[in-house]
């Protein structure tokens, strides 16, 4: 049977939710497809940070921004690879946006301490536009609801259970002198929760991706709008020139969904397609390395737009992210942060460094590629850390090794997550590299660490290093000698969060064909589009922020109600 509605949302990640319930505010009717029996997508194992310049929050902590200034970084940043009318679109809209995810409950807070990636360049700022998620309640949702949203990662959990937000999380990293005291409230917070534990072993306090997509999943039923799951977008239909509607899965038949304003696109990149992995990205390449959901984002709408003569732009590009294997887990996990702390180094096969370890996750998986190109030795790479720097610190899934000593960690990660050796030259017999390169770096490493300044890479240099630097550790937060045994490596992978190209699309998410002109009623956001910070990761938030900022244009645009650009005076041609 024929079904209609007025907007088809594919997907349901933050965009996808945030566009369907921006539409149904404008007045339309939508319907929210997802392929997947869970839904969320990897926003919900995210860590749901956005990236907001000129943000409602930053006035709190003092900070300053402006659209000028926002517009000038992001341009810079992109390289000319996305257009200046999108960029700026995205630097008007940002804000209102997360606005207006304010008024319908996705509560977002400023972290005035988090600088923008690319500390460097000229609009930078040293903290406030990355906003985390407000922790949600998910009493809010009720806990048969909850078990509908994708969980988040192993990454984000205190021992498997207890979620953390971005806050806590730096706290309990740098070993802030009320590290213990976080920790032990979250747990006790846990503990006691007891009516909540009776319901599900899942965490009633929801953080990071949890805590927005919890708030958009609340927002979306509170609206009625139906969301269809195990129902896979199968291809666009078009009728005079004009994208109609979907032909969709459901109960494994065929269904036929008329959309009367449009189609929206939401439905992730083609990280977990191996096809066009081995087509698109640098080499070599494996779907299993990223960190993103199994099985979800194979590139079905990036190839379903396509066919109708949807644009491809930016397909080699990600947002890369070193990440590491830990068996028994569904997908690989993304190491974003432990690279910073001192006393570790990172290291090819020639037992050489290539890069500042503290710089950001996707520079990091850029620079691996750029050393295997060169010495064909840095896929994979390994992380080399010693005795104090295990003790001290958490790494991927290790827990700082006074909280759970080697002899408690589970038998089967040894020589599978992390190899040990009493010397730094059996360590390297074990895992297969150079022991006189890696000697050479650690000696160079800990002359560095004596100075407080790494001459080969610079690493501690800036705000940003520093962020995730350890505060007791004096004169570089971010460097520390090498050299109590034992000795201990865990490999890396050039993974990623999410692929970066999709399709080409306007200012208000249109889909752009090969001529550059919209195709009707075709609209696309997130990783199914071309991002619009070309091949660049300006802070954190990058990718959840542009998601829903386009979404909430997209739906304006099916509405009638298209955003005007403001400032076109900042425009090429406009100066
Ligand atoms: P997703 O959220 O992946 O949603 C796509 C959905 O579409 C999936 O549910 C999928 O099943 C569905 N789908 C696919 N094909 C079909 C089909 N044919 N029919 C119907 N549905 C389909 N980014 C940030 O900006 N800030 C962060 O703090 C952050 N932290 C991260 C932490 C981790 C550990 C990871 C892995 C990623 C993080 N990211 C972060 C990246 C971010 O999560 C992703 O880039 C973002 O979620 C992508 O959103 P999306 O809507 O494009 O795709």
């Amino acid at each position: 049977m024929e079904q209609a509605f007025d907007l088809i949302v594919v997907g349901s990640g933050a965009g996808a939710l945030l566009g369907a319930i921006r539409a149904h505010d404008l007045g339309l009717k939508p319907l929210v497809i997802e392929k997947a029996p869970l839904l969320g997508g990897t926003s919900a194992t995210s860590g749901g940070g956005i990236w907001i310049p000129c943000n409602h929050d930053m006035a709190r902590g003092g900070l300053k921004d402006s659209v000028e200034m926002a517009f000038g970084y992001v341009k810079t940043c992109a390289k000319g690879l996305a257009s200046d009318e999108r960029v700026l679109a995205y630097v008007e809209t940002a804000s209102v946006m997360a606005r207006y995810l304010d008024q319908v409950g996705v509560r977002y807070r400023a972290m005035p301490k988090y600088a923008d990636y690319y500390p460097h360049v000229a609009g930078s700022l040293p903290g406030g536009r990355t906003m985390d998620p407000v922790d949600f309640n998910a009493r809010k949702l009720g806990h048969e609801a909850l078990e509908t949203l994708r969980p988040t990662n192993p990454g984000q959990l205190i021992v498997g259970r207890m979620q953390m937000n971005a806050f806590e999380a730096q706290t309990i990293l740098a070993r802030e002198r009320k590290a213990k005291l976080v920790l032990a409230w979250i747990m006790l917070r846990y503990f006691v929760d007891y009516p909540w534990r009776r319901k599900t072993a899942r965490d009633r306090r929801l953080t990071g991706g949890q805590a927005l997509m919890g708030g958009l999943l609340r927002a979306l039923r509170e609206r009625g709008i139906p969301l269809w799951l195990n129902a896979p977008l199968k291809s666009l239909s078009v009728e005079h020139g004009r994208v109609s509607g979907a032909v969709v899965e459901r109960d494994g038949s065929a269904v036929k969904v008329t959309a009367r304003k449009g189609v929206l696109l939401a439905a992730g990149g083609f990280e977990r397609n191996q096809a066009m992995r081995e087509q698109y990205l640098p080499q070599p390449t494996d779907q299993a390395w990223t960190a993103t959901p199994p099985g979800c984002n194979t590139g079905d709408a990036i190839t379903a737009g396509a066919e109708v003569g949807g644009a491809l732009h930016l397909m080699a590009h990600s947002w890369g992210a070193p990440t590491l294997f830990v068996p028994k887990e569904e997908k690989y996990r993304a190491l974003f942060v432990e690279r910073s702390l001192p006393g570790c180094l990172v290291v090819n096969a020639r037992g050489e460094r290539f890069v500042n370890e503290s710089c950001p996750y996707p520079e990091f998986q850029q620079a691996m590629y750029a050393d295997h190109a060169r010495s064909g030795n840095a896929i994979p790479a390994w992380i080399v850390f010693d005795a104090d720097f295990r003790r001290k610190y958490p790494i991927g899934p290790l827990p700082p090794g006074e909280a759970v000593p080697d002899e408690r960690l589970r038998k089967s990660w040894l020589g599978a997550v992390y190899w040990k050796d009493a010397t730094l030259e059996g360590l390297s017999a074990q895992i297969g590299i150079d022991a006189a390169g890696l000697a050479a770096s650690v000696a160079r490493m800990n002359d560095f660490a004596r100075t407080g300044v790494d001459a080969q890479f610079g690493r501690g240099g800036n705000v940003f290093d520093r962020y995730y630097g350890d505060v007791n550790v004096k004169p570089n937060p971010n460097l520390a000698p090498i050299g109590k045994a034992p000795f201990y490596a865990i490999k890396l992978w050039p993974g990623e969060i999410g692929t970066k190209g999709g399709l080409l699309t306007d200012q208000d998410a249109c889909v752009l064909d090969l001529n550059g002109q919209p195709i009707p009623g075709l609209y696309c956001t997130g990783n199914n589009a071309a991002s619009v910070m070309g091949p660049a990761y300006p802070g954190a938030g990058s990718t959840l922020g542009p998601a829903m900022t386009f979404a909430y244009r997209a739906a304006a645009h099916m509405a009638g109600q298209a955003i005007a650009l403001e400032r076109v005076d900042l425009l090429d041609g406009h100066a």
